[in-house]
């Protein structure tokens, strides 16, 4: 590629609304353009690493015998109501009508789309199993898009599906992509994690994600130090630490203390000279039938994840604070005596007495309060997010556990049934019946990659691609504006290296040596040939490699040589 003929948009300043570094990277490269909220333009740049993952992904998914086709984006509404998830998926599914009046939807996954196409497709159990896949956008409303195209609306997913006979079909279809994935994030050059993972919208029974650890990442992951276990904060279960029993043994009775405007736990903690912990949290909620109220240790946070599959609703989320004024309930203050709404508690208040909770009345908290004497409890479960030092879940284990933040980068499922019951999907079987098929799914989001990439790989000049993932490998750098001995030079080597096809672009620009420089450096391109009327009047150009630093000089006739180390770089 000729620089001088192409789009380099490089930007000295990041956009205000970039948080993160691979926002704000992938911004001043001039990889990617924001048009709308979560909705980009990848620019020429931005498309060639956008490319590279997808052949890899491509690659990969063919190698483990996946079968590509192309689904629409626009997708009949009727599917959806047939698997019944139209209604629950809400607002980030963009619906609108057609000029017939009829129902669509953009497409944010396609589960329903692909076992309609299956189920018209394959009839008996010959053709089975099958795992499909496309490279397409999908569209998800996300209520609060940022990061650049780490969390866009409109984004492009690598999104498979296996069909298989029975359940131990479907596990195996399960761990070739699961093993897919690994070369696919191998390959791409990402330092990641598979954790154990929630089902959320999708639904089904088991899954993993595959996290590219970054400290901006929006996930939390926690790992066992003694074993293998890792997952999601939303789904790590706890395993209660017995031993750390608090409040005594000789319950005392409840009585109210003024704490005048102190709504936090730190500002109760503070004045009582108490710790966090030994204060509950009240906590009310919105859910499909009415308001419930959760309690939880001072220092846990909730998990509204693990509440809402206990609670098996479709709606959860924080009452706001009209609906706790029309119930009465005073914001800041909320205690569990007297509440005539249902009581959920967090394990972790079984083992604590004589603990401090708000009082209901506004400027005033109760201590001594016990659960079962002082207020109903409707059901103890495992409701707070696990943090640091929490016992491993896993049986038999005595290790803690410790968290680090992760990028979701892919995720696979294991459905079952779901799917195909729903929409009365079968095939076939060898006896004759028909039967639902078994179903896995399977998604990686191109770009949320790309993000990760350089989220994970960059250093104050900018990114450092990894060689598989660089928008070039080589950039020719001539440090002369002028035609003259340094452009020939270059581009003679230019046109030997793209005779023998590296990926290889020369930055034959009208441009200061300085910006040349600046844009290789930024744009993470990993080996850079500086050829400036200096060095060649030694007779040497310049060889740098961007990830390890190191600066060479080479003999400018010896092409050979030349072509010799960056294979070495390369390989
Ligand atoms: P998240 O929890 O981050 O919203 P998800 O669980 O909704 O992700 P899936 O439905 O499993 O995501 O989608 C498969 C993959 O698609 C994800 O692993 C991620 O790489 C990608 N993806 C999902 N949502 C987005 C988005 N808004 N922007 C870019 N990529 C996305
Ligand atoms: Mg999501």
């Amino acid at each position: 590629m000729k620089l001088s003929n192409y789009l380099i948009a490089t930007l000295k300043e990041a956009p205000s609304d970039a948080e993160t570094t691979s926002h704000q990277l992938m911004v001043r490269a001039g990889m990617i353009r924001k048009i709308a909220a979560g909705v980009y333009n990848f620019l020429p740049t931005g498309l060639r690493v956008f490319r590279k993952v997808e052949n890899i992904i491509r690659e990969e998914m063919d190698k483990a015998g996946a079968i590509e086709v192309m689904m629409p984006f626009v997708t009949p509404a009727d599917l959806w109501n047939k698997s019944g998830r139209g209604e629950i998926y809400g607002k980030e599914l963009l619906r609108f009508k057609d000029r017939a009046d009829r129902d669509f939807c953009l497409g944010p996954t396609h589960e329903e789309v692909v076992t309609d196409m299956v189920d018209r497709e394959v009839k008996s159990y010959k053709n089975l199993p099958i795992t499909i896949y496309q490279i397409q956008p999908k569209f998800r409303d996300e209520i609060r898009p940022r990061f650049g195209v780490m969390r866009a609306r409109e984004f492009t997913m690598k999104d498979a599906y296996s069909f298989d006979i029975n359940e131990a079909g479907a596990e195996k279809s399960y761990i070739n992509m699961f093993n897919a994935y690994k070369s696919i994030f191998d390959r791409c050059g990402l330092t990641y994690k598979a954790v154990e993972a929630d089902s959320g919208n999708i639904g089904g029974s088991f899954s993993h994600e595959f996290m590219v650890l970054a400290e901006t990442g929006e996930d939390l992951v926690l790992s066992c130090d003694k074993c293998d276990f890792a997952a999601n904060v939303e789904t790590t279960s706890i395993k209660e630490n017995t031993s750390t029993v608090t409040g005594g043994t000789d319950l005392i009775s409840a009585n109210e203390i003024s704490t005048p405007k102190m709504t936090s736990v730190d500002d109760i903690a503070n004045f009582l000279k108490v710790s966090s912990g030994d204060i509950v949290k009240t906590l009310v909620l919105e859910s499909d039938d009415d308001l419930i109220a959760v309690l939880i240790r001072g220092d846990h946070d909730l998990s509204l994840t693990k509440l809402k599959k206990f609670l098996s609703v479709n709606f959860l989320d924080f009452a706001s604070e009209e609906v706790l004024k029309k119930r009465n309930i005073v914001k800041g203050f909320c205690g569990p005596i007297d509440l005539d709404i249902k009581i959920y508690s967090d394990n972790a208040i079984k083992l604590m007495t004589n603990f401090i909770t708000g009082s209901n009345k506004l400027d005033f908290h109760s201590q001594g309060v016990n659960h079962d004497r002082d207020f109903p409890v409707e059901s103890f479960g495992d409701f707070r997010e696990a943090v640091d030092g929490d016992l491993c879940p896993c049986d038999d284990c005595v290790g803690t556990l410790s968290s680090t933040r992760g990028i979701e980068v892919g995720h696979v499922f294991k459905l079952g049934t779901k799917y195909s019951e729903s929409m009365n999907a079968t095939f076939a079987d060898q006896d004759g019946k028909e039967k639902n098929y078994y179903m896995g799914c399977y998604g990686i989001g191109v770009g949320r990659v790309v993000a990760a990439a350089v989220e994970q790989n960059n250093d104050e000049n900018g990114i450092r691609f990894p060689i598989a993932l660089a928008p070039f490998q080589i950039v020719i750098i001539s440090t002369d504006k002028k035609e003259g001995e340094s452009l020939l030079k270059a581009r003679e080597v230019y046109d030997f290296l793209l005779n023998l096809s590296y990926d290889v672009a020369i930055d034959d620009r009208n441009e200061n040596p300085g910006v040349k420089f600046k844009d290789a450096e930024l744009l993470g391109i990993p080996l850079q040939l500086r050829i400036g009327p200096k060095s060649l009047a030694k007779g040497l150009v310049e060889f740098k490699n961007r990830l390890s630093g190191e600066i060479i000089e080479i003999d400018k006739d010896n092409l050979e040589l030349i072509k010799e180390k960056i294979d070495e770089l390369l390989r």
